[in-house]
């Protein structure tokens, strides 16, 4: 490839919002295989919203949000926003916790009031030895919905599941769509409930789900994509994807997240519109043949 013919192809990307961070983008991407989404901001708005809160017994569904809110106030995952969000649209009082902690790819937990508080996911509140199989039917139907079920545990009891959904970005199916027109095998890689994710997949036509995977994971799940010499594009957004986003053979940040994910990608989509990727991977095989 000539340097000239590299800065034309990288000068009609930017045109649709696709910016070439590192010109080798350009070249490695027309072998690739293989493309892995983040689904939260990536493909996904970013902006869940809370749908469904159903207490136990003895316990008062406003004030279980007022206390999710109180230490959920302290985090800052999207999740957390929108049960914030949601008490505050309930006119709750939402109180500072005396105590807080944050556990990543689990939940967060607090004292407020006197009271101890914990939310998230299944996993964390397995690490807090409660069960959750009294919601397990709530909750498989919640995840089925594509909505990502949480817990809430007060004082040592298992007090509510939350559900949150975040919608699907309206380009994002005509995107997959033209990822498999060019042949290529699409898989998400993601923190959230495997049956809420397998959900999100099936409407988008998703071909492999990495689900529940931890923070730290993201790596191994793009490792296992590149194994038997497949060539992997992994797209995120959050500060969790930057390890993933330099791992892959291309990494493309979703405009708009976290800088470290943007500074850890060859390629950033800055509007955010997964089409960008096609746009890339399209410009890429027509630069490079033409080169040839
Ligand atoms: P993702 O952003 O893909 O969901 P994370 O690793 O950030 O991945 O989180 C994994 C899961 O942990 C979330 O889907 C949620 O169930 C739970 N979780 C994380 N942070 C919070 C929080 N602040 N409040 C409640 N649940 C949380
Ligand atoms: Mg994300």
């Amino acid at each position: 490839a000539t340097p000239t013919s590299i800065m034309v192809g990288v000068g009609r990307a930017a045109e649709l919002g696709v910016l070439f961070r590192k010109g080798e983008a350009l070249q490695a991407l027309q072998g690739v295989q293989v493309i892995a989404f983040d689904k939260t901001g990536t493909l996904t708005a970013g902006r869940p919203e809370l749908t469904d809160l159903s207490v136990a017994d003895g316990f008062d569904e406003a004030e279980v949000l007022a206390l999710v809110a109180a230490v959920e106030g302290q985090s800052e995952h999207p999740v957390a926003r929108a049960l914030v969000e949601a008490a505050s649209a309930r006119g709750l009082t939402i109180a500072r916790p005396e105590a807080f902690d944050s556990v990543p790819g689990k939940g967060v937990a607090g004292v407020v009031a006197g009271r101890r508080i914990a939310v998230g996911a299944d996993r964390y509140m397995a690490d807090l030895g409660h069960d959750v199989a009294v919601f397990a039917e709530a909750a498989a139907r919640l995840g089925d919905e594509g909505k990502t079920p949480l817990y809430a545990a007060i004082d040592g009891r298992l007090a509510a599941v939350i559900a949150v959904a975040d919608p699907i970005k309206p380009t994002t199916a005509a995107a997959i769509q033209a990822m498999h027109g060019l042949g290529l095998k699409v898989a998400m890689i993601t923190g959230d409930n495997r049956r809420t994710a397998e959900a999100v997949a099936r409407r988008l036509g998703i071909d492999e789900v990495h689900a529940e995977v931890m923070p730290d994971g993201k790596v191994a799940a793009v490792n296992t994509l590149k194994a038997g010499g497949r060539r992997v594009a992994f797209v995120g957004d959050g500060v969790n994807d930057a390890p993933a986003l330099a791992s892959a053979d291309v990494g493309m940040a979703v405009g708009g997240g976290a800088d470290v994910a943007v500074e850890s990608a060859d390629v950033v989509l800055t509007g955010g519109d997964l089409r960008g990727a096609v746009s890339a991977i399209g410009l890429s095989r027509a630069t490079m043949s033409n080169i040839r």
